[in-house]
C-alpha cells in the first residue's frame, strides 16, 4: 500500500473507532501508524463519551500473595520459588486473616487473592480459606485465583472448572480476574512459559468462572516479549470475542482492561527479548492504553497501572483513553517497600491515596472512590487534596519485591 493510502485507511479506522463501531484487525493495526496527538485524542474523546467526563475512578483495597511456591515456572517470572528453594513461602491462614485485618482497618472494601500454582495446597485448603474470609469480613469483596491456578487445581484433583469453581464460589470467593493473560497467542506463550496454559485453556476457564456466576474485575494485556504487533492485535481481538460472548450467554463479561509491560531484567528471560529504553516503553505503553480503548468497545472500563509506570504515565493514560486509576492494591506490599526504603513516613496508606487522587486531579479529573462494580461511594474522593509524587513515595515502583505490581499467576 503506498503511503498516502496507508494514512488514509489509518485515519478511517481512526473515525470508524471515535464513531464506536467495530474495527478489523487490519483497522486496529492501521491505529498503530497514528500519530501520537491524533490517537490519544481519539481515544480520549472514546472514554469521555463511554465513561463519565468528570471524574476518574479508584478503589481502596489490597492484594494477598498467598504463596510463592509454583511448578508452571514461567521463564518471565521472578516471584515463584521451587518447594524448598530459600525464600518460598505460604502464608498460614493466621497471616491472611492478619492482612486482612490490614485491608479492613484501611477502609478497603476488596481484595485480591493470588499465588502460585502449589500442588501442596488441596482443594480444602482453598474452601477453608474462602469461608473464613466471608465469616469474618463480609464486607470485603473477595477476588482470588487465576486460570492458571484453577488448571492446577482441575491437575490436582481430577475435577473440572465448572465444578471446582461451583465449590469456591459457594465457599465464598467472588470473583476471579483475569490474570495469566499476558499475550494470549500460543507461540509467545510456548516461547515464554512452555508449561503455562494454552490460549484455549485461558478463555476455556475464564468463560467457566463467567458461566458460574463468578465476578471478573479486569483482564490483562502483558507486553514485551518480543511479540510481534499483530500478535498483541491477535490478543487484543480475541478478548473483545470472548467478551461478546460472555456478555451474550451469561451477561457478565469483564468489568476493566488494563496493559502493563512485562520487567524481565530479574527473570530468565532477561536479555532474550528485546529492551527498550524507560521512554520508549512509556510512549509504548501509553499507545496500547490508546489502541486497546478504541479496539475494545465492549469493555467499558479501562485502568491506568501506577505501579508499574509511575504516576507521571499513569496520569497521561488517564488523558489516552484509560478512566479508572488502579488504586491502593498491593498495599502490604507497598507498606514492606515503604519500610524498606527507610524513607519516613506517617501512615502510608493516607499518603498513597493522596497520591492516587493528586494524580487524577493533575490530568483533569475529580477522584472519585468506586467500589468493584464501579458504582461510585464518593464523588470527591476520600482526602481531596492534590499531593503529588511526594518525596515520601517516589521510586516505590522500584523497590517493591512482587512478581510485577498488578497480578500474580
Ligand atoms: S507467573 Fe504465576 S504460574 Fe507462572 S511461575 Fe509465576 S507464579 Fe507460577
Amino acid at each position: 500500500m503506498k503511503a498516502s493510502n496507508t494514512q488514509s485507511f489509518a485515519a478511517n479506522a481512526l473515525d470508524r473507532a471515535v464513531a464506536g463501531r467495530r474495527l478489523s484487525r487490519e483497522q486496529v493495526l492501521a491505529l498503530y501508524e497514528i500519530p501520537w496527538p491524533e490517537l490519544a485524542a481519539a481515544a480520549h474523546g472514546l472514554r469521555l463519551q463511554q465513561t463519565d467526563p468528570e471524574i476518574a475512578t479508584y478503589s481502596i483495597g489490597g492484594n494477598i500473595d498467598y504463596t510463592n511456591v509454583c511448578v508452571v515456572a514461567c521463564k518471565f517470572c521472578a516471584f515463584y520459588r521451587a518447594e524448598h528453594q530459600k525464600g518460598a513461602f505460604t502464608l498460614t491462614f493466621d497471616e491472611i486473616l492478619g492482612q486482612m485485618d490490614e485491608i479492613r482497618r484501611i477502609g478497603g472494601r476488596d481484595v485480591l487473592i493470588q499465588g502460585g500454582v502449589n500442588p501442596d495446597l488441596p482443594l480444602k485448603w482453598y474452601l477453608e480459606l474462602f469461608r473464613l474470609l466471608k465469616a469474618g469480613y463480609p464486607e470485603i469483596h473477595v477476588d482470588a485465583l487465576s486460570p492458571e491456578e484453577i488448571l492446577g487445581l482441575e491437575k490436582l484433583t481430577g475435577r473440572d472448572a465448572e465444578g471446582l469453581l461451583a465449590d469456591l464460589k459457594d465457599a465464598g470467593m467472588d470473583g476471579m480476574p483475569g490474570a495469566s493473560a499476558e499475550i494470549l497467542v500460543d507461540e509467545v506463550r510456548a516461547r515464554t512459559a512452555p508449561t503455562r496454559l494454552t490460549a484455549r485453556n485461558w478463555f476455556r476457564i475464564s468463560d467457566t468462572a463467567l458461566r458460574v456466576g463468578l465476578f471478573n474485575p479486569w483482564v490483562s494485556m502483558v507486553t514485551g516479549f518480543g511479540e510481534t504487533p499483530a500478535q498483541r492485535v491477535e490478543h487484543l481481538l480475541a478478548l473483545r470475542e470472548h467478551q461478546d460472548i460472555a456478555l451474550e450467554r451469561h451477561g457478565n463479561g469483564f468489568a476493566a482492561f488494563k496493559v502493563w509491560p512485562a520487567r524481565l531484567e530479574p527473570t530468565r528471560l532477561n536479555g532474550k527479548a528485546p529492551a527498550a529504553h524507560p521512554d520508549e516503553t512509556s510512549r509504548e505503553y501509553l499507545r496500547h492504553v490508546a489502541v486497546a480503548r478504541l479496539a475494545l468497545n465492549n469493555i467499558r472500563n479501562h485502568r491506568a497501572v501506577w505501579r508499574t509506570m509511575g504516576f507521571g504515565v499513569a496520569g497521561a493514560a488517564l488523558r489516552a483513553g484509560a478512566n479508572d486509576l488502579c488504586g491502593t492494591g498491593s498495599i502490604n506490599a507497598i507498606t514492606a517497600a515503604m519500610m524498606a526504603s527507610g524513607k519516613p513516613f506517617q501512615d502510608p496508606t493516607q499518603l498513597l491515596i493522596q497520591q492516587v487522587e493528586g494524580c487524577i486531579s493533575a490530568a483533569g479529573f475529580v477522584p472519585a472512590l468506586r467500589d468493584v462494580h464501579y458504582n461510585i461511594l464518593s464523588r470527591n474522593g476520600v482526602v481531596g487534596t492534590a499531593l503529588h509524587d511526594s518525596p515520601a513515595t517516589s521510586g516505590l515502583v522500584a523497590v517493591s519485591g512482587r512478581k510485577n505490581e498488578e497480578a500474580n499467576a
